[in-house]
């Protein structure tokens, strides 16, 4: 059962290539196969994603466009925007808060699904990147009243005709507070395969899946897992 009786133009505006994946890649594989029209905008080319498991950093940021191409292709999505911002020295300005209200005139989106601003701590064993609180932070921003109100940036309209533009929704992944749960177990697998193309970031793949295979509902087991991905959903009135 989906949310929406018509098909929606959902645009996923987040901070790093693999974000989208990692977020709600299960939800977006689950919104792809109901036919809504799911694409990406990503504020950076993920060009500080080393870890112990890659040291190579000459060409990072075509590695990761390539590894993220190939990621959102499996759970349905074509479309992405890449902009040039540096990775890991994202924050929430005016400059960057311009530049997503332009893509978001630009695309039109009905739901822009992004990531909660005020979450700095993730299943108390993660600090959440600063690059995700900036992201998220600078998208609801742009959404409201950037991107709706022609006297923001009047220059988006003046000099690139890029008019006002309202959506209607803004679903948070990583929620501080959530107000919805979406079951996403049918997609899960997908969600896996497609996290499988950021090779560069998963490390060892074995103990990639067990970690994720574990990641299923309090209310279910190991042997019948169920899988949830969580939201704030703002539905404006
Ligand atoms: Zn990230």
């Amino acid at each position: 059962m989906g949310f929406w009786d018509t098909t929606q133009q959902i645009l996923v505006i987040l901070a790093h290539p693999d974000d989208p994946e990692f977020f709600c890649g299960a939800t977006i594989a689950k919104w792809t196969a109901e036919g809504h029209q799911v694409s990406y905008c990503l504020l950076t080319k993920g060009d500080k994603g080393v870890n112990d498991h890659f040291s190579q950093t000459e060409n990072i940021k075509e590695l990761r466009i390539e590894e993220q191409k190939n990621a959102a292709k499996v759970i349905g999505v074509t479309d992405i925007i890449f902009l040039d911002n540096e990775d890991g020295y994202l924050t929430p300005n005016l400059e960057l808060r311009k530049e997503v209200a332009g893509v978001i005139r630009k695309v039109k989106p009905d739901i822009v699904v992004t990531c909660d601003p005020t979450n700095y701590y993730l299943r108390d064993s993660y600090i959440n990147h600063s690059d995700h609180r900036a992201a998220g932070q600078v998208v609801i921003d742009a959404v409201f009243p950037a991107a709706q109100n022609i006297l923001f940036f009047p220059e988006l309209e003046k000099e690139l005709h890029l008019e006002p533009h309202h959506v209607k929704e803004v679903w948070i992944s990583l929620p501080k507070e959530k107000n919805i749960a979406i079951d996403v177990t049918e997609t899960w697998s997908r969600k896996l395969e497609a996290l499988t193309k950021h090779a560069s970031q998963i490390g060892d793949i074995d103990q990639f899946y067990n970690r994720m295979r574990s990641r299923h509902t309090e209310d279910s087991s190991d042997e019948t897992p169920r899988y949830e991905e969580v939201y704030r959903r703002i539905v404006f009135s």
